[in-house]
């Protein structure tokens, strides 16, 4: 509405700079884009260790598990799939944000890596929302999910704009976690 919050310091604490709406929402030095991710992801995971057990989640999963060993075999020469450069398959030390065990499927874990996009800065020009949301998640899916399929887990992207739209996945999570959550507590959910 082009109105600015009362009390708004007048420079960032992080970089210096004059302090504005728009600021506060990009600035990597100031730890508000940091923590806007960190209680994003905290949120999820307090809820959903309520919805499944605490012990079935874990913050910060290793996507490459399994140091430098890369994971598919060449047993026979007719184990790896198509266009595998192994650089997916081998370790490395890049984490999701969190595993939860039997999320998706039971006895399977899901590996979720939130992203939390100001999608109106100058840099996506006029791009709808949805469609800045939805880059982000292939962006993350491009980086994680064939490393994490490798692992027999499911990997979700959890795309968020700044003011708390989902993308798809993200939402498709929520309602999963909701269903979880009214099952264990015997409660009705209507989708
Ligand atoms: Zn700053």
């Amino acid at each position: 509405m082009g109105l600015v919050p009362k009390n708004l310091p007048k420079t960032c604490d992080g970089c210096g700079a004059t302090f504005t709406v728009e600021h506060a929402l990009t600035c990597k030095t100031g730890g508000l884009v940091v923590m806007r991710h960190d209680d994003c992801r905290d949120e999820f995971g307090d809820i959903a260790s309520k919805a499944t057990t605490p012990s079935r989640v874990t913050t910060e999963p290793l996507i490459h598990y399994g140091g430098n060993e890369p994971v598919t075999r060449q047993a026979n020469g007719a184990s790896n799939t198509s266009n595998n450069n192994n650089s997916s398959t081998r370790g490395g030390e890049e984490r999701g944000d969190l595993a939860i065990h039997g999320f998706v499927q039971r006895s399977k874990t899901a590996i979720l890596d939130f992203v939390i996009t100001d999608t109106d800065a100058p840099s996506y020009g006029h791009q709808p929302s949805k469609k800045v949301l939805e880059k982000a998640a292939k962006r993350k899916k491009d980086k994680y999910l064939e490393a994490c399929r490798e692992r027999r887990r499911d990997f979700i992207p959890m795309a968020y704009s700044v003011d708390g739209l989902a993308g798809k996945e993200a939402r498709a999570a929520e309602k999963r976690l909701a269903s979880l959550l009214a099952s264990k507590w015997d409660r009705p959910y209507t989708f």
